[in-house]
């Protein structure tokens, strides 16, 4: 069987190497020119490094990646700091898996490796998809340079402007949050020591809030951070802010923030997006992946997890219904569906929680905080993410209803 995925971002390689493990021939077309994620860092959990450890990548991840010791909630004006949860060897020996911090470009580069050691030719680059076609047969692939690509299968992994989602199901009403956020990576010599202990931090505070972890064995800090304002609404990192407008949306927050924020050499900004999660992402022998099908506000840290776990899966429902691939994509698309909706749905929730008015003042933050963050809800809102396990979770068959509706 021959399997086009189309866009080459953290879900699609994931994919790749997981379809090509399973003995499929598998080609990535990715618009880009050259193999490259932009500058800044992703987290991923006991979940996702489940999965890249299972994909044999374990030993190239962790010589490039971090392991966060914990996480911790910080109040944006006086840093009051609370303990959230220990991760390091706690993650380790509660879910079997690190939960690590990683350059995205470093983990593109562990997965495109990985690809190439099995098919040295599978990624192809330059290849932006405009069209796609399918028949009974098989599916048909138009490139903007006037190209056209056969396959039996096709996966639409082209992120949250999914060119296939549009061609499948027609265009998505996004709405904007009236939120948007910042991110760069500073080198760590720019930083003073006690920004850089090797925890997830989370400052929350009345409208915003900002988050900081080291990547590349800590030779990098990232930052993130987003906050409530409607004069930006572009989706997209491509466009560049500056330090001075990054620092006009947290004046008043703490010293360490205004520090991190002086420290980045160009802050990049993205107007943060709601969209209702898919009821159906599969048609016939096309299927999608990733933020392609449900985009996520970045708020419980899952998109790129959620888009590895896809990955993983997908290729274990096609390698069960090899001689039958529309039913190994539905299901793959019925296995996926409800913890995918679930997570858009929970990190949606975070939002009120992480920028709550309570915040504002020190007395009100802290038995705001305090009930917020009490361990058994912590629990409650982080546990189930983090055992899930995509290598052995029961494939939920293919039904008649669900390729009808
Ligand atoms: P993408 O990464 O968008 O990749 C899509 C690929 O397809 C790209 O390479 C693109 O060039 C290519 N492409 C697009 N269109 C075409 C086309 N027409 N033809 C060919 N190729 C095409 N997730 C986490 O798990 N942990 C985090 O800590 C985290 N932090 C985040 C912080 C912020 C501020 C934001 C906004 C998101 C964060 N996420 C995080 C979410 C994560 O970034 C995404 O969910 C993840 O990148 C999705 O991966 P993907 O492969 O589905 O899509």
């Amino acid at each position: 069987m021959k399997i086009a995925i189309i866009g080459g971002g953290i879900g699609g390689l994931t994919a790749a190497l997981a379809l090509l493990r399973q003995g499929f021939e598998v080609t990535v077309f990715e618009q880009a020119p050259e193999l490259r994620e932009v500058g800044a860092g992703v987290q991923v959990s006991a979940n996702g490094t489940r999965i890249l450890f299972a994909l044999g990548l374990q030993e190239a991840i962790m010589s490039v990646a971090c392991e966060a010791g914990g996480k911790e909630i910080r109040l944006w004006n006086t840093g009051q700091t609370w303990k959230l949860f220990d991760l390091g060897p706690q993650s380790v020996a509660r879910y079997g898996f690190p939960y690590i911090t990683i350059h995205r470009n470093d983990l593109h580069q562990v997965l495109a490796a990985g690809i190439r050691r099995i098919a040295p030719d599978a990624i192809k680059l330059g290849m932006r998809c405009e069209g796609i076609d399918q028949t009974a047969k098989g599916v048909s692939i138009r490139f903007t340079d006037g190209a056209t690509v056969s396959a039996d299968i096709a996966i639409g992994a082209d992120g949250v402007h999914s060119a296939v989602r549009d061609a499948l199901f027609g265009a998505d009403k996004p709405k904007f949050t009236g939120i948007v956020a910042w991110r760069g990576v500073i080198p760590a010599e720019r930083l003073p020591k006690h920004l850089l202990r090797p925890v997830g931090t989370n400052w929350i505070g009345p409208g915003g809030h900002v988050i900081h972890y080291l990547l590349r064995r800590g030779e990098l800090m990232n930052y993130v951070s987003v906050v409530e304002r409607s004069d930006w609404q572009v989706e997209s990192w491509s466009v560049a802010g500056t330090v001075d407008e990054c620092l006009a949306d947290y004046q008043g927050w703490n010293e360490d923030v205004h520090t991190l924020i002086k420290s980045m050499d160009t802050p990049y900004k993205w107007a943060l997006m709601l969209r209702q999660p898919m009821e159906q992402w599969t048609r016939g022998r096309i299927t999608l992946l990733g933020d392609a099908c449900h985009p996520t506000l970045p708020f419980l840290a899952q998109g790129a997890v959620m888009a590895i776990e896809d990955g993983f899966v997908l290729g274990r429902a096609l390698a069960k219904y090899r001689d039958a691939p529309e039913a190994g994509l539905l299901a793959y698309e019925n296995t996926r569906r409800e913890r995918t909706t679930r997570i858009v749905r929970g990190a949606e929730n975070n939002l009120g929680r992480f920028h709550n008015p309570a915040l504002a003042h020190a007395d009100t933050a802290e038995a705001y905080v305090n009930a917020e963050w009490e361990e058994s809800k912590v629990k409650e809102r982080y546990e189930w993410l983090f055992t899930y396990d995509a290598t052995s979770v029961p494939l939920r068959p293919a039904t008649v209803s669900a390729q009808a509706s």
